[in-house]
């Protein structure tokens, strides 16, 4: 028998860890066992170790046949390609860019030139709509169990009432078909008032995502309306009446260079704004990095800056320190051909969400997709590169599957591997930079389990 290489030695606060990387188990060495590791990586001798210290070793799979690691690796490939390729997956997911208008017009916004340019195309919102359902219906199938939607724009609370009702018409066939429905709202948090929340079924609500730019000034001089309104105090109120009312909020913040320090101060203060005894509960945090714009860290220098904030939320409770992992999967609906759609208001489908209400990026319509059968399959070249110049079986030479952080990692979000192959962003594949920030990561994660 052999070590893993899936198995990884940690020392945090003078204590050392072994890891499992491939299905998160956590041993906690003492000093002799430790040694024993070392000494069995060196000679194979599996005689070093008591009969108790095997069990527990080939238990949790640290110790394994020397074919176990190529098993695994053939496992994701296989696990990752049934979710890139699979037509009878057991959830649905739907990304749903109900309007191409904001009440905000943040000088950062991904989708600044699509957005207020054009007509309204939440004229077009009803029709779409119908077609949806109808697309809901026909591939929720005997083994569908799931239906996720993903409500966002634009800003998609300007279709409050769009979303109470097709929810309930939605709810409702999932209720006939025995299907588990939930949704959630990414939003800017702005119009989210106590009658909205009052409609919202909770219990279908996995969550709703509100980003803050940083402390009240700074995120009011971005994120606000062209009369450079006080969003800051209405927001804040928002998410404490929604957490009141047991909608989980996950707060984003998008870290760059011009607002790492406000979002600091802003975490530092939060337990003066918002209502302590709900974090962890109802409130969260998620951190994310900007990319794309002038001011955006790369890659490498944001887990900087990433750590430091993620310290400070997790004393407030406010993220959770996981070490579960589960299979592989496709990192979104980008890279898959499933019947997982993103679509905008138009009726329009697309790869990316990044990229709804931009027509140049379109891969079809809802329409055609039903006339065709449902059937994923288009030739457009975007489909070509996302779904198979992008997938892992092709970028970083394939390296990602012999990657021992693969399940951590999912070989990152498929737009970043097309930046970073067409020189948009820093190359980490190179010098192994992505596995230094990765094992970082699960080393600052464990570094907060009271062991
Ligand atoms: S490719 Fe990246 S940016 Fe695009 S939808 Fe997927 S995760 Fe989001
Ligand atoms: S850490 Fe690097 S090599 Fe490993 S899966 Fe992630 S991107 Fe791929």
């Amino acid at each position: 028998m052999e070590l893993t290489n899936y198995c990884e030695i940690f020392n945090i606060n003078n204590k050392k860890f072994l890891f499992n990387t491939n299905n998160g188990s956590l041993i906690v060495l003492d000093l002799e066992s430790y040694k024993k590791i070392i000494l069995f990586k060196k000679n194979k001798d599996i005689a070093i170790f008591s009969e108790d210290e095997i069990a527990v070793l080939i238990d949790q799979e640290f110790l394994v046949e020397s074919n176990f690691d190529e098993e695994i690796k053939n496992r994701n490939k296989l696990t990752y390609n049934i979710s890139k390729y699979s037509s009878e997956k057991e959830s649905v997911k739907i990304d749903f860019a109900i309007t191409n208008l904001c009440n905000f017009c943040c000088p950062y916004c991904f989708e600044r030139e699509n957005l207020n340019k054009k007509e309204n195309c939440s004229s077009n919102l009803i029709k779409t709509s119908e077609y949806l359902y109808q697309y809901i219906d026909k591939v929720t199938l005997d083994y569908v169990k799931d239906l996720k939607i993903v409500y966002y724009g634009g800003e998609p609370t300007l279709e409050k009432n769009f979303i109470i009702k097709f929810n309930e018409k939605v709810k409702n066939l999932c209720v006939e078909k025995n299907i588990k429905f939930h949704f959630n709202i990414i939003s800017n948090g702005y119009l989210i008032d106590g009658d909205f929340i009052k409609h919202l079924q909770f219990e279908d609500c996995d969550f709703i995502q509100i980003t803050i730019d940083g402390e009240k000034e700074f995120h009011n001089s971005r994120r606000t309306n062209k009369c450079k309104i006080n969003t800051f105090d209405k927001i804040i109120y928002n998410i404490n009446k929604c957490a009141e009312n047991k909608i989980k909020i996950v707060i984003r913040l998008n870290v760059d260079k011009q607002n790492y320090q406000s979002i600091k101060q802003f975490l530092e203060k939060i337990t003066n704004l918002l209502e302590k005894k709900y974090f962890g509960q109802y409130i969260f945090v998620d951190i994310a990095r900007v990319f794309g714009s002038i001011n955006s860290f790369n890659l490498f220098e944001y887990e900087k800056y990433r750590e430091e904030l993620f310290d400070i939320c997790y004393k407030q409770k406010l993220v959770n320190a996981n070490l579960m992992v589960s299979n592989l999967n496709t990192f979104c609906i980008a890279e898959s051909l499933t019947k997982d759609i993103v679509l905008d208001s138009n009726g329009n489908l697309y790869r990316c969400w990044n990229n709804v209400f931009d027509e140049n990026f379109k891969i079809g319509t809802i329409q055609e997709r039903l006339n065709n059968n449902c059937d994923p399959y288009d030739n457009s070249d975007i489909t070509l590169d996302f779904v198979e110049n992008m997938s892992l079986m092709n970028v970083n030479n394939s390296k990602c599957f012999s990657c021992k952080y693969i399940k951590y990692c999912q070989g990152l979000c498929p737009r970043i591997r097309k930046n970073i192959i067409e020189n948009i962003d820093r190359n980490i594949y190179k010098n192994n930079e992505c596995k230094k920030i990765i094992k970082k990561r699960i080393q600052q994660l464990i570094s907060k389990l009271e062991v």
